[in-house]
């Protein structure tokens, strides 16, 4: 362990090893039988392969309410489950909402270890207390708005939310302040999305060339209707300055059956990003796969037929404990993307949300997993450890550090393009903590003691 500050060291890493199950050839998802839905969900014993691809059928049978996970899956998942479940969103309000494409993920035999499970429902048994700096919206996305769902915060780019639905909510979502509003269809999402308003965003992107790139985000892109992906992309086309943006969807890991063959909402990003490419414009796809099991036939099916088009593909992961930090995992997931073209981008330490404490790692994890990933594969094939840093840093390497002590578990970040002198922190779960820090994390005078202390152990005067 090389995370070590001043004779200290992080007391036990033993839990970060090489996954056993690495090494396997093929992903889970891929060695699934044909219809597998029929196996793996017993209400599903009919339904066919027709129905299973059409992204139609999947938004309609998302599942949104824990009865109908019962009605479901019934008795192949443990009686003791589903009380658990229970308890889980009683605790912890949110809503849920997940496709057949991702329940059929699931191995409902042993739901609660499951890593596709843990990251769209929560269980009462796996609830820990938020940290006590998990308070704010962490990475003050709203203080730097500029026109309604526009952020622009960096010198060049832009975050452009155009619309706050997603065809899974995810647990560990950071917008959920944002995110959330239910819906049934595809066609209905669209009305919370309107152009009216985005023509705000077009004019102050109009007004400000300095931004060169625009992340078109939301929300899920992929819920837009073919005609307003289009409407998008084209008024961006039509803004010289804005020489590079991306579509971030996660629906090629939830809902992949909107990307395959024949789709409409795939023809309009193609026909963009041709589009794009005459003019020098480079316009691509971002995406969200977090463990090898999401690498399932229909998503490599989709990811295949963007390749062959020419669409460019990046994944973001989201590092979270009890389902991907493991260095076997964690490499596996990145061998099983590039295989289906898609390209390795960041891997992001879980940020301060609210309500998922269990779901965090410590800094030192993300640190040491890195270290195993890299070299695993080609450099171009290995994605970036980042850390959003806390209080509005943005974006930065998890080893960029000014100070980290892991003992005390405060890391303090520099970030020169947003403010010189300000320092933004990652803060570790508690959970390995001595019982003396802990007990100093939840007093005030000592918990703000210990992060003037590490300010000034980074060289940083204290400028809030
Ligand atoms: C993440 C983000 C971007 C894009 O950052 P990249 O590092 O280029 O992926 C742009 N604006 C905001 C506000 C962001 O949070
Ligand atoms: S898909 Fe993205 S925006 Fe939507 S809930 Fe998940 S993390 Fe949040």
């Amino acid at each position: 362990m090389t995370v070590c500050f001043e004779g200290l060291s992080l007391e036990d890493t033993s839990h970060i090893r090489i996954d056993p199950t690495h090494g396997s050839d093929r992903p889970r998802g891929l060695a699934l039988p044909a219809q597998w839905w029929r196996e793996t969900v017993p209400a599903w014993g009919s339904v066919s392969a027709e129905q299973f691809r059409s992204h139609r059928w999947q938004m309609r049978n998302a599942v949104t309410q824990p009865e109908q996970l019962r009605e479901l899956v019934g008795d192949r998942a443990p009686a003791e489950f589903y009380d658990d479940v229970a308890e889980g969103l009683r605790r912890a309000p949110m809503n849920i909402r997940v496709t057949p494409h991702v329940i059929s993920l699931v191995d409902w035999q042993n739901p609660t270890d499951d890593p596709i499970r843990r990251q769209f429902i929560p269980l009462g048994s796996e609830i820990e207390p938020d940290h006590p700096m998990c308070t704010l919206d962490a990475l003050h996305e709203q203080d730097d708005a500029v026109a309604p769902g526009l952020t622009h915060r960096y010198p060049d780019k832009a975050l452009f939310l155009c619309l706050d639905v997603c065809p899974v909510y995810c647990r560990f979502c950071t917008r959920s302040y944002a995110i959330g509003s239910d819906t049934d269809s595809v066609e209905k999402v669209s009305v919370r999305g309107t152009p009216r308003r985005w023509e705000q965003v077009f004019e102050y992107l109009r007004a400000h060339p300095e931004v060169e790139d625009v992340v078109v985000s939301g929300g899920d892109t992929c819920l837009l209707s073919p005609e307003r992906t289009r409407l998008i992309g084209e008024a961006l086309l039509d803004i010289p300055s804005v020489r590079r943006f991306r579509f971030a969807t996660k629906g090629l890991a939830v809902i992949p059956q909107r990307f395959l063959p024949g789709s409409e909402w795939v023809q309009s990003v193609t026909d963009l990003v041709e589009k794009g490419r005459q003019r020098g414009v480079d316009i691509c796809i971002h995406t969200h796969f977090n463990h090898p099991n999401e690498v399932a036939p229909h998503a490599a099916e989709a990811a295949l037929a963007l390749f062959q088009r020419g669409v460019v593909v990046r994944n973001q992961t989201v590092l979270q404990r009890g389902v991907n930090d493991h260095a076997g995992t964690l490499v596996d997931l990145h061998r099983f993307l590039s295989r289906i073209n898609v390209h390795p981008y960041y891997v992001y330490v879980h940020d301060m949300v609210p309500g998922v404490e269990t779901l965090r790692t410590s800094l030192a994890d993300a640190i040491e997993l890195e270290k195993d990933v890299r070299g695993a594969t080609a450099g171009y094939n290995t994605p970036m450890f980042v850390v959003d840093a806390y209080g509005g840093g943005g974006k930065r390497d998890a080893h960029g550090f000014e100070h980290y002590d892991s003992d005390l578990g405060i890391a303090v970040y520099r970030a020169p393009t947003v403010d010189p002198d300000r320092p933004f922190f990652y803060f570790d779960p508690l959970r390995r903590l001595s019982d003396r820090v802990k007990r100093a994390w939840n007093r005030t005078a000592t918990r703000e003691a210990m992060i003037q202390t590490a300010v000034e152990r980074a060289g940083m005067g204290w400028a809030s």
